[in-house]
């Protein structure tokens, strides 16, 4: 029997297990942009183990639950490719291990009396083409914003799940990429009084914006707006969602 030993991303390596969690193209894309990574540099003489008890050493309690969920975020992906499943976009895996372990908001909080939220998300298909998922991020914010101004929903709070983006709109740090770029127009589309803060928020909370993000993807659609009334298949996520506020 033929086997193909290759890795079945790159196509170009043997597949090891240190290939497949660090060294392969797919797995590099999410390093390079979790900075705590940076500190742990292998060589291809290293084993898993080596890896483990590197990040080990240099890692905090919290940097190292992330790197662990990280490593367990890339390796589902290289399986759901091979049995044709849904696989994440690279760059936001980060996000979904802080989702998933750095999170303590665990349920959605309703704004203040005197503002509304603006919860968004973006959705990405890989299948499709590859998308700079950052921009993506930064898009649906810039969207959220333009959507509640010219409907009037002021003052308003943004709250996205794109913890790296987010950074990017709070900080005061000019820089020329499309992020920041994207950051600059928002901030001349509407003044301080009416966009109170981007805020960042995990998924478990925005699970409504990241729903609606994956039928627009999935249905093709380019615009849809529902007033005073919710899509039927993400009615139990609405439910579960302001279920807490009568408690
Ligand atoms: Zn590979």
């Amino acid at each position: 029997m033929d086997i193909d030993h290759n890795c079945p991303n790159c196509k170009t390596e043997p597949e090891t297990i240190m290939h497949a969690i660090w060294f392969c193209k797919r797995a590099k894309d999410v390093w390079n942009i979790w900075s705590p990574a940076k500190n742990i540099s292998p060589d291809n003489t290293w084993t898993s183990k080596d890896l483990l008890l590197q990040a080990y050493t240099l890692l905090n309690k919290h940097d190292l639950s992330i790197f662990l969920t990280l490593i367990w975020l890339i390796w589902n992906n290289r399986n759901c490719m091979i049995f044709g499943r849904h696989v994440k976009a690279s760059a936001q895996l980060p996000d979904w291990a802080l989702g998933r372990t750095g999170a303590t908001d665990q349920r959605w909080i309703p704004p203040r009396n005197d503002c509304y939220i603006v919860n968004v998300d973006a959705g990405f298909d890989e299948e499709h083409g590859s998308a700079d998922v950052s921009i993506g991020e930064a898009v649906a914010i810039r969207d959220g914003v333009s959507l509640a101004l010219e409907a009037n929903f002021t003052p308003f709070i943004i709250r996205s799940d794109a913890k790296v983006v987010v950074d990017y709109f709070n900080s005061n740090i000019k820089s020329w990429n499309e992020v920041a770029l994207l950051a600059a127009d928002c901030s001349l589309l509407g003044n301080n009084n009416q966009c109170l803060g981007y805020h960042f928020v995990s998924r478990n909370v925005n699970r409504v914006a990241h729903m609606l993000a994956r039928k627009a993807l999935v249905e093709n659609c380019s615009e849809h707006i529902w007033v005073e009334s919710v899509p039927s298949d993400i009615s139990h996520i609405v439910m579960a969602d302001i279920s807490f506020i009568f408690y």
